[in-house]
């Protein structure tokens, strides 16, 4: 089998994918015996992992197809050189926090990376209510060490237009553009999917609110201009995979130069729904309830922090002196509440939902949960530029809380 040249697409199973590892790296010694099997949760791409039984070392191989996993529409499988590029570049400016890659084959859109199975998905551990302690130092470690170095701040000008082209991101973008910013307003496409009970909230709230409509717009238009920093594009709880010795971020097909707030915000977004879930369908884990609604504010407040002081370190050009610093920063965390909203709203009258929500299926609950989100998502959208930390914004949710639970 290794006349195969690997030089034209072709989509791989649990035993061509062995053949290709081989091929391609020398992870594995001359003559292991090798297993594989399909681990992907995703709708989009196909994900093995490949083993030796005899030593237990694994690694995992993710390939793009031209044509969707799900819906079998065509999407431009070169985001898996975007994965590729988005993954080194991260592993060099934010060691530890993302798989390293062993091999990336251009023609066949497929990454070969280490196996970070033993972090599991935050999602999935935050519905489980457990509770990471560092996980507020290591997120806001990873945002500025993998955003802050990717800007013109510090990187030289010409090479981070040079990095601008590399990472132009048409198609998924595109999506973003559609399911994030357009669609939850205006559903153009009708592919929003109302809850029983939501209709007439949704109808008054997102498609016929204009000032939201105009907020949504100006976010819109930051996402598609704002070529600021390498963003990931999709970093939801989903992409975060943790334990208690540390995270590990995978997933950045989205990736390109956006708004460094979109990240932010997408973080935080997500974490609001698990504070939500709990709060809706009565948690009685009084540790896990505290730590959610700490970590959140917790989470803005550190990231703040680190990017004004690593802004001071590291900037010494003079006209981007200390008062410009504070201000873009300000202007960065008003973005992130922005993003938090649309994050917040495009998940739950979107086809993307997620567990926190789906998972509620008492009707009256699950309404109630509905509108929690939505009204929060609102309020982050209107009146982002407002709140000034952590705490206003966690008190913002407390206080819809008591309003409408
Ligand atoms: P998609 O882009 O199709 O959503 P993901 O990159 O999110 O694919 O991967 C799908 C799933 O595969 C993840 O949720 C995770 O369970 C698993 N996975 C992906 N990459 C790795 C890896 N490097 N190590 C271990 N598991 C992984
Ligand atoms: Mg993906």
């Amino acid at each position: 089998m290794d006349n195969i040249k690997y030089d034209r697409h072709f989509l791989m199973d649990t035993g061509t994918v062995v053949e290709f590892v081989k091929a391609n790296t020398d992870f594995f010694d001359a003559g292991s015996k090798l297993n594989a099997c399909e681990i992907g949760d995703g709708n989009i791409n196909y994900v093995f992992k490949v083993w030796d039984e005899a030593t237990g070392k694994s690694l995992v191989v993710k390939q793009a197809d031209k044509l969707l996993r799900s819906s079998g529409r065509p999407l431009n499988p070169d985001r898996n050189r975007l994965e590729a590029e988005a993954l080194k570049l991260q592993g060099e400016l934010a060691a530890g926090f993302v798989p390293k890659i062993y091999n990336y084959n251009e023609n066949m859109y497929a990454l070969i990376m280490e196996d970070i199975s033993e972090y599991k998905n935050l999602r999935t551990e935050l519905q489980a209510e457990r509770i990471f302690e560092n996980f507020p130092e290591q997120i806001t470690d990873f945002l500025v060490k993998s955003l802050l170095p990717t800007t013109d701040l510090l990187l030289c000008r010409q090479e981070k237009k040079e990095r601008v082209k590399k990472f132009i991101n048409t198609e998924l973008c595109d999506i973003s553009e559609d399911l994030v910013f357009t669609e939850p307003y205006y559903d153009y496409k009708k592919r929003n999917i109302i809850t029983d009970g939501m209709e007439e909230f949704v109808e008054e709230k997102l498609y016929r609110d204009e000032k939201l409509k105009a907020e949504v717009g100006y976010l819109r238009n930051v996402f598609m201009n704002n070529a600021e920093a390498l963003i990931h594009g999709d970093l939801h709880s989903g992409s975060i995979f943790i334990n208690e010795s540390g995270i590990k971020i995978i997933d950045p097909e989205f990736a390109f130069y956006g708004p460094i707030g979109y990240d932010v915000g997408n973080v935080l977004g997500n974490l609001f729904f698990s504070w939500a879930n709990k709060l809706c369908t009565g948690s009685t884990n009084g540790r896990y309830m505290d730590w959610i609604a700490e970590v959140i504010p917790e989470i803005y407040n550190l990231f703040k922090q680190k990017l004004e002081a690593e802004m001071e370190r590291l900037i010494n050009f003079p006209i981007y002196n200390k008062s410009f610093q504070r201000r873009y920063a300000a202007r960065v965390m008003e973005d992130s509440l922005g993003f938090a909203g649309t994050e917040l709203i495009r998940r739950t009258v979107g086809d993307a939902k997620v567990a926190e929500i789906v998972s509620v299926t008492e009707v009256d609950r699950r309404v109630r949960l509905e509108k929690l989100i939505i009204s929060f998502g609102i309020r982050l959208i209107k009146g982002r530029s407002m709140i000034s930390s952590g705490e206003e914004m966690a008190e913002e949710f407390k206080r819809l809380v008591k309003y409408d639970i």
